[in-house]
């Protein structure tokens, strides 16, 4: 009965042993995209599930880049084809992109390319292009001449070139956020670049815990608790250069000037349920200002956000109340109803 006994209880302890050693993390750093990327993910396929997302996102970026020579992105820009046939990927996020730059009347616009490489942005030659050049490419720039066929074919008219940074990355966590559930994930946690998604809560059931950058120093300007969701910032501070005339260009434009954007805010954050939603949105509210990006939210409310300005005031959504804890000194704090 005794070898019975410690038989079952030895049975027991091997059994515990293999579940716990079954729940495993898995934690994978890779570059892309032109930055960093981490994804934390928690359950038994975690590394098989970690490899796949780096796999697809090389994928992505291999279909999307500006710069990699023989990506679809380029073949398009090129002008050398008539149209080009998409991955379903591309086309979908075309397709998405279209749709917010129609929603917010240009503020996001996927055909800014000729403008933002005349300034220099993903080459890193930075110049300031003369007014008259600015005029000159803005015409290239319209965004309903994109067409897409039901067969996946995009379609750019003469001159036109498609520039899909501010989305593309909101994009790729998605697809990733994906790849992790279908491989049983139930909670991971992902930075993009920047770019924060989640699934579900942290392994011992609590919420995650995201820092909001301050925008002038690098440390944390606040934390906020989420679950299931992606906080997405866009930022004058993630990318800019000063000109010869000692000013500060920002990488995110104002299509309708053709010029980096210059408002008064230092950094935008969506905090949804989509990346590429936020992602969208986080560069189209950044270019809105700080009064158009508020009534754009009290027509939609599908989304929360924080806005902190240049001057060092901070705006965030009503249901965020609970979830944010400010660490910066703010000089005026602003709750959007
Ligand atoms: P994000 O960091 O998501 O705000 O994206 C910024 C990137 O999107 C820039 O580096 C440009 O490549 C591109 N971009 C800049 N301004 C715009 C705009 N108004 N609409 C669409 N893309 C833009
Ligand atoms: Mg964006």
């Amino acid at each position: 009965m005794k070898k019975i006994l410690y038989f079952l209880t030895a049975f027991l302890l091997f059994s515990l042993l293999f579940i716990s050693c079954g729940q495993k993390n898995d934690t994978k750093s890779f570059e892309a995209m032109n930055t960093f990327m981490t994804i934390q993910a928690y359950g038994k396929n975690a590394a098989k599930a970690n490899e796949e997302v780096q796999n697809r996102i090389n994928i992505i970026e291999n279909a999307i880049s500006t710069t990699k020579e023989n990506s679809l992105i380029c073949r398009l820009n090129s002008g050398y084809e008539s149209s080009v046939k998409a991955d379903n990927d591309t086309y979908n996020l075309i397709d998405f992109g279209l749709y917010i730059s129609e929603k917010t009347d240009g503020a996001l616009n996927i055909a800014l390319y000729p403008v933002t490489s005349a300034w220099g942005f993903t080459t890193e030659n930075y110049r300031v292009p003369s007014d008259e050049e600015i005029r000159k490419l803005l015409k290239y720039t319209d965004y309903s001449k994109i067409t897409l066929s039901s067969k996946n074919e995009v379609t750019l008219q003469e001159g036109m070139k498609l520039d899909l940074g501010a989305i593309g990355k909101g994009f790729a966590g998605d697809r990733a956020i994906d790849i992790l559930k279908n491989n049983g994930i139930t909670s991971a946690l992902l930075d993009l670049g920047g770019n924060i998604q989640t699934i579900g809560l942290k392994p011992d059931g609590s919420e995650w815990t995201i820092g909001i950058k301050n925008p002038w120093d690098g440390t944390i300007a606040a934390g906020l608790k989420i679950n299931n969701q992606a906080v997405i910032t866009s930022g004058g501070y993630e990318r800019f250069f000063t000109g010869d005339d000692g000013k500060k260009y920002i990488h995110i434009f104002d299509s309708k000037t053709g010029r980096p954007v210059e408002n008064d805010l230092a950094s935008v954050s969506i905090i949804t349920n989509s990346g590429l939603y936020g992602d969208a949105l986080s560069t189209a509210l950044f270019v809105m200002g700080l009064d158009k990006a508020i009534d754009f939210w009290k027509s939609n409310r599908d989304f929360e956000m924080i806005i902190i300005t240049e001057p060092g005031d901070i705006y965030y959504t009503a249901n965020l109340s609970e979830k944010i804890n400010l660490i910066s000194e703010f000089n005026s704090i602003n709750i959007i109803r």
